[in-house]
């Protein structure tokens, strides 16, 4: 009877969701998956940021940001939610190496909680992850990319196509490389499957973190070379300029 009992309570108050990263309860916000708490920790972006990458300018820093200046891109526009720092950095390298599909989803929480009033999104028609070579598919069992894409798609109400890019070439992690083996792992990475899906589309690339954007640039060459007629691309985390990666202008 107390099963019952509580199962009848269940259905009159139904429990509140727990934190994909602390496991606290809470009170459910934007349907996102993280607690206010752990939310708080996140280093989000806040303004001024450059408005081709989205990273915020430091110091003196003029608009553009140095990188923007010194080297052009293939997409149009960078976006991204948060700095690649701190609580950021931990999450998404769990997300990616501790076997956390839940978390990666959930990270796709903040994508889609962001993109409520986001206007630059407006001429998105199609919305494509960043694909893993299989090889690497295979052995982590999830893209990461594509969790966090499936619930801004849901969100923004776009397509989400992700059997139309693949990536050809089993590149190296980026992060160990310098940025001149960053540019030469990217290239001639992936190739366009389906021409036809992405032909006259504007199209927004999501990945989890841009440092470089070497990646996504390349991905964004293919895709203009398939008939898009334009590229954006969103990140969870933008990376802050390290010294190493600063160009003389
Ligand atoms: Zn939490
Ligand atoms: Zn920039």
């Amino acid at each position: 009877m107390a099963n019952l009992y509580q199962r009848i309570l269940e259905l009159i108050y139904p429990p509140l969701p727990r934190c994909v990263f602390c496991g606290d309860s809470f009170q459910p916000y934007y349907q996102l998956a993280f607690c206010r708490r752990c939310l708080a920790r996140m280093p989000l972006i806040t303004k001024p940021v450059c408005s081709r990458c989205d990273r915020p300018l430091r110091g003196r820093e003029q608009e553009p940001c140095s990188q923007c200046r010194t080297e052009a891109r293939f997409y149009e526009q960078g976006l991204a939610v948060a700095v690649y720092d701190g609580f950021m950095r931990e999450l998404l390298h769990a997300a990616k190496y501790n076997f956390r599909p839940d978390l990666a989803r959930g990270l796709g929480t903040l994508l889609a909680a962001w993109a409520e009033n986001e206007t630059r999104l407006d001429d998105i028609q199609i919305i494509i992850p960043i694909p893993l070579h299989p090889q690497k598919l295979s052995a982590r069992g999830y893209n990461q990319s594509q969790l966090m894409a499936q619930p801004l798609a849901a969100a923004i109400r776009r397509p989400l196509l992700s059997e139309t890019l693949y990536r050809v070439k089993p590149t190296k992690s980026q992060s160990k490389l310098s940025r001149k083996e960053r540019k030469e792992n990217a290239e001639d990475a992936f190739l366009v499957a389906d021409c036809q899906a992405v032909a006259g589309k504007k199209v927004l690339l999501v990945d989890d973190i841009c440092t470089t954007g070497y990646t996504l640039s390349e991905a964004a060459r293919v895709l203009l070379l398939a008939g898009a007629t334009g590229v954006k691309a969103l990140t969870i985390a933008v990376g802050v300029l390290e010294e190493k990666w600063m160009l003389k202008p």
